[in-house]
């Protein structure tokens, strides 16, 4: 074995071999992939190796299309069979709500570019005779994914990888990794140490394990699942072609041809959860015990839906291990505070995501940026609050819900509540309908007395509909209180912490007192931060941003190398607060606080620390609803009082609850866009606008000479607020936007504008047609809806109310 390379790949399943590949591609010849055992050895050997290209999220959806087409490229680089079955997928629906989320499949792939489309139930019984149609009111079809051999493709990614010059050691284990003063690792192994640059871990069912190694806990958990496969079916014999791979939600069941029989799988409910404390090091090929009797239920409605099914023998019964993280999606990237460490695990639909992970860690490893917005699989969405209790919770929830439709108004129940504020129980008693964000509950919207705080997973409008739109406008009319405390928050100290702010956000640095806007820009000029940050003392600064990209920021601040005269620390735990916004929020808050706050005094964007009744606080003029709004921000101790006195005070004012639902619908009327939603890494400062806030004049930030290339060459597209006149029912998000019949863009996020009467929509369209009235189609749930884009907020365009 070598004893020095460029990265150590630890695992030779599906995954590490996509990344060894990936690597070697583009140029990292010296890379070591190390197996404990044989190549596929974990879970990767018995998978059914389905592949798909659907994912709630549209870049994963892409990289999910990249793998699957990547498959041919592999096989031809290395002469060996990915054993592809590229027969295409038929998704079934059994509710309405199923077939919302297929129409909604369907708009969605528009813009991504698969070939997708509602088909009625005979032709799907055309491409699957199995299916018993009287089951079922829909069905979707589409042309990418189909199956491939597990072990073929593993063994054509590591094939071309060795072409191209990567090395492999099987029977190898990692046995600890220890870190160098440089940032570099010693891999030690049972067969001897090797001195690597950058180690990424790929250990697949004992990712966590190597996690152990140096000193973090993966939110990784592995389930067991079960698949059958059935002797020959006569219903299969004579046709030319394979019967199409097929889902059925309400059975929860997954079904494709294997040889002359069916292979068919299910994601029962209770799942079982395998090896919670450690997984065994002598685990290798193994399977694990089948288990009949939980699991025939569940096949059973298999049977009823797929009859055929039910006539013929078993012939083979497969129960193995893989792994989930919480949310279902994977874990990638570097891990804070571990220089030239990743991680590529919790894969659980590896034949779909193993070659997108491949392509965007290697960029990632090599040029320090993975080319495009990831965060919803990015080992970062997790923080401190993903323990492994909350993970041995939520993982078997993930699990059961693997075929069932995620509502985009549903909140899921396990695991919660984790992280409460001091008020939770006030809120609660205020009829609040609590949502989770980085393990925090926040009210999404509030329930008014007799009225019940549920509501109805739906794709359509809810009962919260009406509840909302009171929120929306009694902040318009009077005041709304909104808590604020689920926002990321970070102080920025010390005699450096100027200079070094000055270089890591795009903004001008605002003087004591005073607070700006803060775009924060990767080296590609891509939109990394969207903050609003106050300057508290020349030497100490608040930063607000999104709360659930807590550890994403951190782990950028942290790698823009602050000095030793600057001091970051996240303060999301230990400075709470709220919003208070509306016309007459400045007469509330003055029956509070002893600091003049009249228009020409106390003016948009000031800051001041006081006292705000018994609470000493952080106050500033700013908020996103675009009415005359304050800030507060005070410790955890305080906020319940806080909370008693802003409620005293805003008594005989018109004071409401407001949650986050109100607070879309009323950022969307003013046309403000949302990090993560609206503003990513994949978008620019003149494609979002966000480039008004940028100090070009610096002569140096991070991006600085992209957007300054950008400016100069103009945006290709523009971020725009769309009008859908007419409509019953809101976007939900990634829809396409269409122009004469051609996607163009799709929808980044979308609310009813309750205080303007009108559906909104945001996206991105090209520059050429980002004019007024321009109009442009959505396809929702299956009706093309008009959609005109409206350059001007719908709602006070000249931001008096703001400024008043
Ligand atoms: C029954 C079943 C059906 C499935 N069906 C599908 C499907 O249809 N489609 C799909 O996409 N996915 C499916 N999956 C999931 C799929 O198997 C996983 O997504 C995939 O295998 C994950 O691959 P991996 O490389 O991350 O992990 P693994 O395959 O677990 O690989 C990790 C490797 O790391 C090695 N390793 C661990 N520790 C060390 C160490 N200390 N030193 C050196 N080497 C080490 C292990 O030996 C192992 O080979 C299925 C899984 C199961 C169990």
């Amino acid at each position: 074995m070598i004893n020095s390379t460029r990265a150590v790949i630890i695992g030779g399943g599906v995954v590490g071999a996509s990344v060894l590949y990936h690597l070697a591609k583009i140029g990292w010849r010296d890379v070591l992939l190390l197996e404990k055992s044989e190549l596929t050895a974990g879970s990767t050997w018995h998978a059914a190796g389905g592949m798909h290209t659907f994912n709630g999220e549209a870049n994963i959806s892409k990289l999910q299309k990249y793998t699957i087409d990547l498959y041919r490229e592999i096989e031809a680089l290395s002469g060996h069979s990915c054993g592809l079955h590229p027969n295409g997928g038929l998704m079934l629906a059994a509710t309405p709500g199923e077939l919302d989320s297929l129409k909604l499949i369907c708009s969605r792939a528009r813009y991504l570019g698969m070939e997708t489309e509602m088909i009625p139930l005979e032709e799907a019984q055309r491409l699957n005779p199995l299916i018993d149609t009287r089951f079922f009111i829909g069905a979707l079809w589409r042309a990418d994914g189909g199956h491939c051999d597990p072990s073929g493709t593993t063994h054509a990614y590591v094939k071309a990888a060795r072409q191209l010059g990567a090395a492999v050691e099987r029977f190898t284990r990692v046995t600890a990794l220890a870190p160098r003063r440089d940032g570099t690792w010693d891999v030690i192994t049972d067969k001897g140490t090797v001195h690597a640059e950058h180690v990424v871990n790929c250990a697949g069912l004992w990712a966590r394990e190597i996690g152990h190694l140096v000193g973090i806990e993966l939110p990784v958990l592995a389930m067991e699942h079960h698949y059958l496969v059935t002797e020959d079916l006569p219903e299969l014999k004579g046709r030319e072609r394979e019967i199409v791979n097929t889902t059925d939600y309400a059975g929860e069941i997954y079904m494709r041809q294997e040889r002359a029989g069916a292979l068919i799988g299910t994601y029962e409910p209770n799942g079982v959860v395998w090896s919670p404390v450690r997984t065994p090091d002598e685990f290798s090929m193994q399977l694990l015990p089948e288990d009949f009797e939980r699991l025939a239920p569940y096949f059973e409605v298999g049977f009823q839906h797929f009859p055929a099914l039910g006539r013929v023998g078993i012939k083979k019964a497969i129960n193995g291990p893989f792994t989930f993280a919480p949310d279902g999606n994977p874990l990638v990237g570097p891990v804070r505070g571990l220089k030239n460490f990743w991680v590529a695990c919790a894969v659980m639909a590896g034949f779909s995501q193993g070659g997108g992970i491949g392509l965007v860690l290697s960029r990632w490893m090599a040029a320090g940026d993975p080319g495009q917005d990831i965060l919803s699989m990015d080992v970062a969405r997790f923080g401190a609050f993903a323990t492994p209790k909350y993970t041995s919770i939520k993982v078997p929830e993930n699990y059961s819900r693997r075929f069932r439709l995620a509502y985009p108004n549903e909140e899921l129940p396990a695991a919660r509540p984790v992280r409460r504020s001091p008020i939770y129980d006030c809120l609660k008693s205020a009829g609040a309908v609590m949502g989770a964000n980085f393990g925090l509950e926040h009210a999404l919207w509030f329930a008014p007395p007799g009225v019940p705080p549920i509501e109805t997973p739906s794709y359509r409008r809810s009962e919260a509909f009406p509840y909302v739109g009171r929120e929306c406008r009694a902040v318009r009319s009077a005041v709304g209180i909104y808590e604020t405390s689920n926002y990321g928050k970070y102080e920025v100290t010390g005699g450096g912490a100027r200079r070094w702010l000055d270089r890591v956000l795009a903004s001008r640095i605002p003087p004591v007192g005073r607070l700006r806007l803060a775009p924060m820009l990767n080296a590609a000029g891509r939109i990394v931060g969207d903050f609003s940050i106050a300057c508290l003392a020349e030497d100490r600064f608040l930063i607000v941003g999104s709360g659930f990209a807590e550890e994403f920021h951190l782990r950028w601040f942290f790698s823009s190398e602050p000095p030793a005269d600057v001091f970051v620390r996240s303060v999301a735990s230990t400075l709470m607060g709220f919003s208070v916004a509306g016309p007459r929020s400045r007469e509330l808050l003055q029956r509070l606080v002893r600091l003049d706050l009249s228009a020409g005094v106390f003016k948009l964007f000031h800051v001041a620390q006081t006292a705000v009744g018994f609470a000493p606080a952080i106050l500033t003029r700013s908020g996103f609803t675009g009415e005359l709004g304050y800030e507060l921000w005070t410790s955890p101790d305080y906020l319940a009082t806080l909370y008693d006195d802003l409620l005293e005070a805003g008594s005989g004012l018109g004071l409401v609850h407001f949650g986050g639902r109100a607070l879309s619908s009323l950022r969307l009327e003013k046309g403000y866009g949302s990090f993560n939603k609206d503003f990513r890494p994949d978008y620019t400062p003149a494609e979002t606008g966000l480039d008004r806030y940028i100090d070009f004049d610096k002569p140096d930030f991070t991006g600085r000479a992209a957007a300054l290339a950008e400016r100069a060459a103009g945006p290709k597209r523009r971020f725009v607020i769309l009008e859908l006149p007419g409509a019953e029912t809101e976007a939900i998000g990634y829809e396409s936007i269409l122009k004469d019949g051609a996607a163009v863009g799709y929808v980044t996020s979308a609310a009813f504008g309750h205080c303007i009467g009108k559906s909104l929509a945001a996206g991105y369209v090209p520059t050429a047609l980002a004019r007024e009235g321009e109009r442009f189609e959505i396809d929702i749930f299956g009706e093309l809806r008009a959609a005109i884009v409206r350059l001007q907020p719908l709602y006070d365009p000249e931001g008096l109310r703001l400024r008043s």
